[in-house]
């Protein structure tokens, strides 16, 4: 296993679509709704308030997209860091049902938007198949598969290790679940759909545009950006693992995780067809997992995970990530890493996605890594809300999220929480566990 000396160091989608440059256009002195960040979360935002009729400015201080919604895995889980038995601990079986129930929905619905909008974005809904790396976490992912058929019907199969080949080309697991209702798509061309949608729909979006600060102004809102200062009515917050100084508030409320992602050169068709014969997304049951997939081509495969618990040069963590991917199909070891890159998720205290206000502010932040479908969704969500009308209803409208003691948005405790996570996988994995 070696990594090539041409690495490329861009995301592997933005081959097909690069994030988006505007041309400088002026700063409108006034708006409806300022949204900063124009990932997912501001741009499906900045759509549904377009087309109700509200003049909107989205400003970004990058290229649009060039936050995490252009380098993610592209799996469309919508997936609850908890597992759905520790959300009916912590809140109750009713909201726990409530909270899985719309991500069904998100998912049907993101599906629907793609085939309305017309938005080609390689969606396959192959199903993921969740790997487990030790026989006690596939005892667990059991109890969950059958507290999840029990109550919230989204058809989950429990793969035993000696039927595991027809999933996944390993031995590497011990049995596994697979989800029919996940698949994955192409984030970059999702991105760009999106983008497209919302600036016909006469959204404004400017790039490279900093927002440096909001502050209320009677009934409305003075946000201080870059290149002028605008009057709005209303503000929404997408920022999420890219939150910055500009609101400190927030900053001590997520913490922003690296996760990389390498892309592998092309891979024999025959191989593939072995190693993934379903074509399905992958993740595993550590607690610092790894999520793969083969490309929408179905040429290469795509494997991500955090950046780890050392602080780890950039060909170090590559290594690291490749030597996995050997472990679990040895045969991929004259393979070469051909892509490499990295980007910021973001997690609150509790794990949970989340819609809330603040100061008369709305936020859609905190999707732990899962926010193809969560930002997509948030995002409308926050915009009903805005709107007061649509489905202003959600299972994730809640308090904003708790700060962080002793943090104000440097995260000095993560590698020490990564180490002790893997740690405690590394424990599980012993023998006769
Ligand atoms: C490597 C990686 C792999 C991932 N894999 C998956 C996956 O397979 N499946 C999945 O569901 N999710 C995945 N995710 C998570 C997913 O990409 C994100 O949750 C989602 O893109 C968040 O969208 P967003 O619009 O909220 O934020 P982003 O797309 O991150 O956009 C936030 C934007 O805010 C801008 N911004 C911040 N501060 C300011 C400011 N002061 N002024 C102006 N602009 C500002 C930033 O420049 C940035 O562009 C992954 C993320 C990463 C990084």
């Amino acid at each position: 296993m070696t990594i090539v000396a041409s690495l490329k160091t861009d995301p592997y989608w933005w081959e097909a679509a690069p994030p988006t440059d505007m041309p400088e256009t002026d700063v409108a002195e006034t708006c409806d709704v300022a949204i900063v960040g124009a990932g997912y979360t501001g741009l499906s935002a900045a759509l549904v308030l377009a087309r109700a009729g509200r003049s909107v400015q989205v400003f970004d201080s990058l290229r649009a997209g060039e936050g995490a919604s252009t380098r993610n895995g592209g799996i469309a889980s919508g997936n609850i860091r908890m597992g759905f038995g520790t959300l009916i601990e912590r809140f109750g079986l009713e909201r726990a049902k409530s909270i899985y129930a719309e991500g069904k929905l998100a998912r049907e619905r993101l599906s629907a938007f793609l085939e309305d909008e017309n938005i080609a974005c390689d969606q396959q809904m192959v199903g993921r198949f969740a790997g487990a790396v030790a026989p006690k976490h596939f005892e667990a992912m059991r109890r969950e598969a059958d507290l999840l058929n029990k109550h919230v019907d989204l058809g989950v199969s429990v793969i035993a290790r000696k039927d595991q080949h027809s999933e996944l080309g390993t031995d590497y697991y011990h049995g596994g679940v697979v989800r029919p209702d996940i698949g994955g798509l192409h984030p970059g061309k999702f991105h760009a759909g999106l983008f497209g949608r919302a600036s016909d729909a006469g959204a404004t979006v400017h790039t490279s545009t900093a927002v440096q600060g909001v502050q209320r102004d009677g009934d409305g809102y003075t946000v201080r950006t870059a290149r002028g200062t605008v009057r709005a009515n209303d503000v929404l917050i997408g920022t999420n693992g890219y939150t910055d100084k500009a609101n400190a508030w927030l900053q001590r409320r997520l913490v922003p995780v690296p996760s990389r992602i390498i892309v592998t050169e092309p891979i024999g068709v025959d191989v593939m067809a072995r190693l993934m014969p379903k074509r399905r997304m992958l993740v595993e049951s550590r607690r610092v997992g790894y999520y793969y997939r083969p490309t929408p081509d179905g040429t290469r495969i795509l494997f991500g995970g955090r950046e780890g618990a050392a602080n780890a040069s950039p060909e170090e963590v590559v290594r690291i990530h490749m030597g996995r991917l050997v472990e679990i199909f040895p045969e991929l070891a004259d393979i070469q890493a051909a892509f490499s890159w990295s980007g910021f998720v973001a997690y609150s205290r509790d794990y949970m996605p989340r819609l809330f206000s603040h100061d008369g502010m709305h936020y859609a932040v905190g999707y732990c890594g899962s926010g193809v479908v969560w930002a997509w969704w948030t995002g409308r969500h926050a915009a009903f809300q805005i709107l007061g009308q649509g489905e202003t209803e959600s299972a994730f409208l809640c308090d904003p999220p708790k700060a962080i003691p002793l943090y104000a948005g440097k995260p000095w405790f993560l590698p020490a929480m990564m180490k002790w996570f893997g740690f405690q996988d590394r424990m599980d994995q012993r023998p006769g566990r």
